[in-house]
């Protein structure tokens, strides 16, 4: 019998899970009228300090961080994806870093299948901007797109940024590689992706805005179903503790700037 990919891919997480090293995912869910929305983990990013707080000017960041105890060295920010259900669209909020970013992220395959989702029941993916711990999880393993069904909405400024072959010599140096990723992958998938532009309802009850910074084109979300409304935020905020302490603070970061941070306005 031949061993297709989806049988190899079954059986590596069946394997996986009887040897019991699946790790816990802790779940948090809002509801919103008739939209359930989860936070689902892809792990977690390695960065060196200064990639985040470097830019920022100084003005007690390091007395902030040290207030919420983070650790010296390395920050290790969550990637936390939003996942939202309403009627009968399963709608992924980016799709996190894949295999070829760093290794303590890129777990939203295994994050998806303890919650006894595939991958082929994600009817839509948005796509909040184009850094690698956001849309580097567009292919598998095998450069096929992850999601197979999934119709990717994204935002036409960042498309059109990362897209553009003078990214690459216009980004900063530490970045080079985020720029040439991000064209692979988009190119990829190029005839499956709609666009949408600032303010448009983008699916019933998803509303796009415009949150230019942290990238060229960065884009949040309005969820809204009836009076209540909640932001998917993407990384129009940074690091959460500073963000909050210091509401008027620039993130100081370029237009090719990672962060790393939460995803969603429901999580972390
Ligand atoms: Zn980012």
């Amino acid at each position: 019998m031949p061993i297709t990919r989806r049988a190899f891919a079954l059986g590596g997480t069946a394997a996986f899970a009887v040897s019991g090293l699946r790790p816990a995912r802790a779940q948090t869910t809002a509801r919103l009228g008739g939209m359930q929305i989860d936070m689902v983990t892809d792990g977690n990013l390695v960065l060196p300090r200064d990639f985040i707080l470097g830019p920022m000017p100084d003005e007690g960041v390091e007395a902030i961080l040290t207030q919420y105890n983070v650790p010296e060295g390395a920050l290790t920010p969550p990637c936390n994806l939003t996942l939202l259900r309403h009627e009968d669209r399963v709608i992924l909020f980016d799709v996190g870093s894949g295999p070829d970013f760093q290794p303590t992220a890129g777990l939203l395959p295994e994050t998806l299948d303890a919650m006894g989702l595939y991958p082929e029941d994600i009817t839509h993916l948005v796509i909040t901007h184009g850094h690698p711990d956001h849309i580097w999880g567009l292919l598998d393993d095998f450069d096929e797109p992850y999601l197979p069904a999934a119709q990717i909405l994204m935002g036409r400024v960042d498309f059109d940024y990362w897209t553009n072959a003078n990214t690459v010599d216009t980004i900063d140096a530490a970045r080079q590689s985020f720029a040439v990723g991000a064209q692979r992958r988009l190119a990829a998938v190029a005839d499956l992706v709609t666009f949408f532009e600032d303010g448009e309802e983008i699916l019933p009850g998803v509303a796009a805005r415009a949150s230019f910074g942290h990238t060229p084109g960065h884009m949040a979300f309005e969820l809204r179903d009836g009076s209540e409304s909640l932001m998917v935020i993407g990384d129009a905020i940074g690091n959460h503790h500073v963000a909050f302490a210091l509401a008027g603070l620039a993130l100081g970061f370029g237009s090719g700037s990672a962060n790393g941070g939460a995803n969603a306005g429901v999580a972390d």
